[in-house]
């Protein structure tokens, strides 16, 4: 049964009102492209509306800055409490609108409530230094919220990155506009009424779903706001750092996409290594910034591996993705879709061999097979964009000098992984890939307490981890005239 849709309209000052311009857009389910609800349309004023319900929850004076830091702590905990009793409606309502596996939905909500603890924990560690001026100066640093957040997202894990963002930002004190991606506005609201029930007070958390032209815009451009975090592809990631320049200086978070290597050494544990490439590029149907979409196999083991990863992909059960036996679901949209096959199409004529898949699953909804390609060459185009899709392309090297060098000729540098037994190849390529993120023997291992974010293109600044806060606060040094004799 679908899960209830409880929350279309938008969340400003803990209300909910329409539009102000009274429009609405359909949001669809991707696995059958049914509209499933109108949502309302949020612009430039419904944005201004909300940037200046978070600017008065900024005052000095307001109920939110005279909080304690553990009081803020608290609110946090008890915003995670109410998402774990809401759980399973959450996961549905995510698999609902996005397509994302139910058993990747679920998984999720587990790191996000263990990311809004830890989020939490943060809140009354902030803390500055005393600094051992020269002369008869007493000097300290105070670290305090940089002031109303704008925060974009993307479609592809909206539930997560929603709390990722709201919660570090929250914990640093800050007061938050929050603008979802179009193709997923849903799962937003349902959090945006559990802030309400948490507590939280009016103005500190405000959600206008709208379009990235025009709403997401309206947030970059707004002179009252001081900070944007950005979750999404590089091209918007440019424009948005431009826009962030115009009336105003707005600190900026900006994580974007990427082309991530992945390399199996001849001396890899293949039963380890096969499965692990299939689910690093396969999960979510590719649709996850850090899919290892370039698989480099060195040639000792490269037709093996070849065969078996064609196993993997065949063997990776297609269906609806409410279905707890699903392993692949639709891409997103229909747009998405189609971009992904035009990739297929490039694949193929440019001369990789296409070992499986490749096609549109039947007429309904939007998706695709898993798809593999072997004998890719780095200047193919799918070993060079970012698909955002259920496609592997599997490229042959011979040493791991030469593979370091192949894996850094991107403008991409977001994540990287090695298969290897032999701790100077682990080393090694940990050392020179040019990446924030690699993983040795394992791929997508992520958590709270570890930075997130890219090398080059894929991005500006680390989410996740102690420091996560500091991408929100401003350090403000206070000097104290000392008597010069005591
Ligand atoms: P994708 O290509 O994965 O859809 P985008 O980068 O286009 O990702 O979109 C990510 C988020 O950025 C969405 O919330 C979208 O509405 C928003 N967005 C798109 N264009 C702009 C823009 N010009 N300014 C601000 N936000 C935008």
């Amino acid at each position: 049964m679908a899960p209830q849709i409880k929350y279309t309209k938008l969340f400003i000052d803990n209300e909910w009102v329409d539009a102000k311009s009274g429009k609405t857009f359909e949001t669809r389910t991707p696995h059958d492209g049914s509209v499933i609800a109108k949502v309302a349309e949020g612009d430039k004023a419904d944005i201004d509306e909300a940037v200046k319900a978070a600017h008065r929850a900024f005052h000095r004076n307001s109920e939110w800055r005279l909080l304690d830091a553990s009081q803020r702590a608290v609110l946090l905990n008890k915003l995670a409490d109410l998402i774990k009793r809401d759980a399973v409606y959450l996961a549905e309502l995510e698999t609902y609108n996005n397509g994302m596996v139910i058993g990747m939905s679920m998984h999720f909500m587990d790191a996000v409530i263990a990311n809004i603890r830890y989020l939490a924990s943060l809140a009354d560690k902030i803390q500055g230094d005393t600094i051992p001026s020269d002369g008869d100066t007493f000097a300290y640093t105070l670290k305090q919220p940089v002031g109303v957040a704008g925060l974009i997202l993307p479609w592809n894990g909206p539930i997560f990155i929603f709390a990722s963002k709201v919660a570090t930002a929250l914990a640093a004190g800050c007061t938050v506009v929050v603008k979802p991606a179009e193709q997923t506005p849903l799962t937003a609201l349902a959090l945006a009424a559990l802030v309400a029930e948490a507590g939280f007070p009016r103005g500190v958390v405000n959600v206008v779903n709208g379009y990235g032209p025009t709403a997401g815009a309206a947030l970059t451009h707004h002179p009252q706001v001081a900070k944007i975090s950005f979750t999404g592809s590089v091209e918007v990631g440019k424009l948005i750092q431009q826009a962030a320049g115009v009336n105003n200086l707005k600190r900026v978070t900006l994580e974007l996409g990427g082309k991530s290597p992945l390399v199996i050494m001849d001396d890899a544990d293949l039963n380890v290594a096969i499965p692990f490439a299939a689910n690093a590029v396969f999960t979510h149907q590719g649709q996850v910034c850090i899919a290892a979409s370039r698989l480099y196999v060195q040639a000792g083991i490269y037709d093996k591996f070849v065969a078996e990863a064609v196993k993997h992909a065949q063997a990776r059960k297609i269906g609806n993705p409410a279905d707890a036996t699903t392993q692949h679901g639709p891409q997103v949209d229909e747009e998405m879709m189609t971009k992904v096959l035009g990739y297929i199409e490039k694949g193929k004529k440019e001369g990789a061999k296409l070992l499986t898949g490749g096609k549109r699953v039947g007429k309904m909804g939007y998706y695709i097979e898993p798809t593999v390609f072997a004998d890719v060459k780095d200047n193919m185009t799918i070993a060079k964009e970012e698909i955002f899709g259920p496609v592997q392309s599997i490229l042959k090297f011979d040493t791991l000098e030469e593979v370091i060098d192949r894996a850094n000729d991107t403008s991409y540098g977001l994540a990287a992984g090695i298969f290897t037994t032999n701790v100077n190849n682990a080393l090694q390529f940990s050392k020179h890939v040019e990446a924030g993120v690699v993983w040795v023997n394992q791929y997508f291992a992520m958590g709270s307490q570890a930075p997130f974010g890219g090398f080059k293109d894929s991005g500006i600044g680390r989410e996740s981890g102690f420091h996560c806060v500091d991408a929100y606060l401003e350090v403000k040094t206070v000097s104290i005239s000392l008597p010069k004799k005591f």
